[in-house]
């Protein structure tokens, strides 16, 4: 005898009550795919520097939160109307939708889709309804429209890329944020053109995928800073022609291999910027 279908499924997530508060590992109801939505097992997910900025309250999202944005898995269910994805896809999420269809997205410039304007209130692109909730009965927040801190989301197929089954998830994952920023910085936003002098300032998830960015679009000089010694190994490894561990060693440097030019980009991927 068929059983109905479940509307929800109990799972456990790293939820965030409220900023300066400790991520907590917390049973949650997942809602199942409506129009739209795909239900995902993630496989890996990656910790962002952005995730942290949930917890210092320096990016403000609606509380409660479900943390992760950078994740790959395999998709379990789908939802009414999808077609671009079926069960047992792979595929990396995007930590901000790309509809296809709004004005941004229709001139190419994804990154700016209407419905990244969720982001900040965190319900689904679907129904404006949240897909999640807590064990208290309180709509919960997916960062990013995502929320990969949990072993299965349900997200629209506007935040999903399919990939090839035969890439690693594991390593997939780092591309639904780190690798597309740093590497868009420098190739796309930074607009490396071929003997460029590019700086990258802070050597992270992000900064490494910048200093390979602007490696691959030709830079000249590809100068790392960054004080961790490991950072700059791992940067001359992936790029970088020059390392340096501060600004002021860098400044003179620069200025007598750009023959007084100094960089045509300076990409900051440091953490957090006080001002000071
Ligand atoms: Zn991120
Ligand atoms: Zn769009």
């Amino acid at each position: 005898m068929l059983k109905e279908r479940a509307r929800y499924m109990k799972t456990k997530g790293a939820i965030l009550r409220n900023p300066g508060e400790k991520w907590k590992i917390e049973e949650f109801e997942l809602g199942d795919p409506v129009a739209g939505e795909v239900q995902v097992k993630l496989v890996s997910s990656g910790l962002c520097h952005s995730d942290h900025h949930l917890r210092t309250g320096d990016s403000p999202a609606p509380m409660p939160v479900l943390g992760g944005h950078e994740g790959a898995g395999v998709v379990t269910k789908v939802g009414p109307g999808v077609t671009s994805l079926k069960e047992g896809d792979h595929v990396v999420t995007a930590f901000i939708p790309a509809c296809g269809v709004c004005e941004p997205c229709s001139r190419g410039d994804q990154n700016f889709c209407d419905e990244g304007a969720r982001l900040l209130t965190g319900l689904a692109i679907a129904d404006d309804t949240h897909r999640c909730t807590t064990s208290d009965g309180q709509g919960l927040t997916q960062m990013c429209l995502l929320g990969t801190f949990a072993p299965y989301i349900t997200v629209n197929q506007a935040s999903l890329i399919k990939i090839e089954d035969d890439i690693p998830l594991q390593t997939a994952a780092l591309l639904g944020c780190g690798v597309a920023t740093g590497w868009g910085s420098a190739v796309e936003i930074g607009g490396t053109h071929a003997g460029d002098v590019v700086v990258v300032v802070g050597i992270g998830g992000v900064g490494i995928n910048a200093v390979q960015g602007a490696a691959a679009a030709g830079a000249r000089i590809v100068a790392a800073i960054d004080p961790v010694p490991f950072k700059l190994q791992m940067a001359e490894k992936l790029g970088a022609t020059h390392t340096f561990p501060s600004m002021e060693d860098a400044l003179p440097v620069l200025g007598e291999i750009s023959w007084g030019k100094m960089a045509n980009t300076t990409i900051l991927t440091v953490g957090e910027i006080d001002g000071s």
